[in-house]
């Protein structure tokens, strides 16, 4: 995101700056999370979805290193404002892995009054890049100076609408269709979570999803009929059984390569 002139009504110049990177890890873009904080990774709204191996750290150095002037590397990098809700692992955990000091104080604020608070629609929630666009969102509004962010009515609509001024929805959700033309490159934009291909992703429409054959070894010799039929639905490594008991099924290398092994082509 980068410096502008003016800000604009709600920020819209400076949201117009922020590029999005939604990455997917691939050794664990299989585990769902279906309990605590229900949310669904192809729901990303903003910027695209690539699908990066765990060994990727450069991409993290990418984005935490942009130059302030590609042509005078002297001028040094951008400064970087790492920007959360209810962070308190989160910022321990990136101090760690980035070799940084963090600062955070303890206000646990939910992202869904923040975004109601400030006038926006809480939406797709809990998928990563979703939640850390509309975290930005809320940052943005909350320094803006009052006069460049008029409030809704109390129907919640814009009243500035024949004035020109348009809401911050309005907004964002041309921001949601511009972003999607922000390209990267790390990893590859298709990765399939059922036969871990990268030629497909795993599920496009009903008419359209991965037919690959599989088979899981673990799950097909199960006692118990229902995972006996999940075993054709995934490849040994991405059995969510095996990630949720661990060691009780733990599979071998070589149980991992007889799984591979099995993915065959339909025809
Ligand atoms: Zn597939
Ligand atoms: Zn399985």
């Amino acid at each position: 995101m980068r410096a502008v002139v003016k800000p604009g009504m709600h920020g819209e110049e400076l949201l117009k700056q922020i590029y999005f990177y939604h990455a997917r890890i691939q050794e664990n873009a299989h585990l769902i999370n279906i309990k605590y904080c229900v949310g669904d990774s192809t729901a990303n709204r903003f910027g695209r979805t690539r699908f990066l191996p765990s060994s990727a750290y450069n991409m993290l150095d990418s984005i935490f290193h942009w130059p302030i002037d590609p042509n005078r590397p002297e001028s040094g990098i951008c400064p970087v404002v790492v920007v959360g809700h209810a962070r308190s692992n989160v910022f321990s955990i990136l101090s760690r892995t980035l070799g940084i000091g963090l600062w955070c104080n303890r206000n646990q604020a939910g992202l869904a009054s923040l975004a109601y608070m400030n006038g926006f629609q809480y939406r797709d929630p809990h998928t990563a890049c979703n939640d850390a666009a509309m975290t930005l969102f809320c940052a943005i509004q909350m320094v803006l100076p009052a006069h460049l962010k008029p409030a809704n009515g109390e129907d919640g609509k814009n009243p500035y609408t024949a004035l020109g001024i348009r809401s911050l929805q309005d907004i964002i959700d041309d921001i949601e269709v511009s972003s999607k033309s922000q390209a990267w490159s790390f990893g590859t934009d298709k990765f399939c979570i059922r036969c871990g291909r990268k030629s497909h992703l795993h599920f496009v429409s009903k008419k359209q999803k991965c037919s690959f054959k599989v088979k899981y070894e673990h799950c097909a010799v199960s006692q118990k009929e229902d995972l006996q039929k999940a075993a054709r639905g995934h490849i040994t490594k991405n059995c969510i059984f095996f990630a949720l008991r661990g060691p009780e099924v733990a599979v071998s290398e070589e149980d991992v390569a007889t799984g591979l092994g099995q993915v065959i082509l339909k025809d």
